[in-house]
């Protein structure tokens, strides 16, 4: 891979995020440097998507987690702008519903995932069930320290599968949460989007940072990396995003398939005449 290799967890590493600069602009110094590539990657994107479509034997799998403000909104709208939405989804994960509840917590996660030749974006993720039900408290810990294991196997059998599976974590600061979310006061709109009870979770944030460490360090596999995403700078966070994505779907070597008919018969048939 390019540069962008420095994003990525390898397998077993110990994960401090505090290495890691949520400001980081790669090798441009502004959006509009970074316009051109930024261009290129969608217009790759759009071409690997008809081909993965087209092949309809692998898929891909994108999770998205992130702090509040983080920008998974804005990385789903980036990356879907490019594709075709015969073959996209989205997939939200809220607060478990009362079906969701009575089931394993990889239940909606696998009913969620692709199928083949399918794109799929997880806004949110499994592995909320070993961040925010972990700073809350909302299982033993005995429960939430197994799902690492059974989150890699679960991850592995996709993966067997077909599935390429990508998951980015969006990084930004403490501070800079609060400036997004005092835009988002001031924005009219963008203030259906905030509640008390936001700022009741920032003073959690510490928490949530070991709990990402974690789950980076113990679900970074082979089958399925992690990789941390400056956030700071929107263009920059879509455009590795983009990246990543683009060269992950690059060594799939996907192939169109081939025609199945008798093409020299049809043109004899059908078009001789037009010659
Ligand atoms: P949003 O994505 O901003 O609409 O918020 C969805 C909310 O659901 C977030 O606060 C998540 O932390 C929460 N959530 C997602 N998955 C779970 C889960 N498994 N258990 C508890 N809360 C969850
Ligand atoms: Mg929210």
């Amino acid at each position: 891979m390019s540069y962008l290799s420095q994003f990525k967890i390898a397998p077993g590493a110990r994960v401090k995020l505090a290495q890691f600069d949520p400001t980081c602009k790669g090798h441009h110094e502004n959006h509009a440097a970074a316009a051109a590539e930024i261009a290129h990657y969608s217009e790759r994107l759009r071409a690997l998507q008809d081909l993965l479509y087209a092949e309809d034997n692998r898929s891909l799998l994108i999770c998205l987690q992130a702090m509040d403000t983080g920008g998974k909104d804005g990385v789903i709208n980036h990356v879907l702008a490019a594709m075709n939405p015969q073959g996209c989804r989205v997939a939200h994960f809220r607060q478990p519903s009362r079906e969701e509840a009575a089931h394993d917590f990889l239940w909606r996660a696998h009913r969620a995932a692709p199928a083949r030749g399918e794109v799929v974006i997880f806004n949110r993720s499994h592995y909320e069930d070993v961040l925010v039900v972990r700073v809350h408290d909302l299982v033993p810990k005995q429960v939430w320290s197994d799902r690492y294991e059974q989150i890699n196997e679960f991850e592995r059998l996709l993966a067997d599968q077909g599935t390429q599976i990508l998951k980015f974590y969006l990084h930004i600061s403490s501070d800079e949460q609060l400036s997004r979310f005092k835009d988002r006061l001031e924005d009219p709109t963008k203030q259906w989007k905030i509640s008390e009870a936001d700022y009741a979770e920032r003073k959690r944030w510490s928490q949530y940072m070991t709990a990402y460490e974690d789950a980076l360090s113990r679900c970074s596999t082979a089958a399925a990396p992690w990789f941390v995403i400056p956030s700071a700078h929107k263009w920059f966070r879509n455009l590795a995003v983009a990246q990543i994505v683009v060269e992950h779907l690059e060594g799939l070597g996907l192939q169109y398939p081939r025609a199945t008919a008798d093409l020299e018969r049809i043109r004899h048939e059908y078009h001789a005449a037009s010659k």
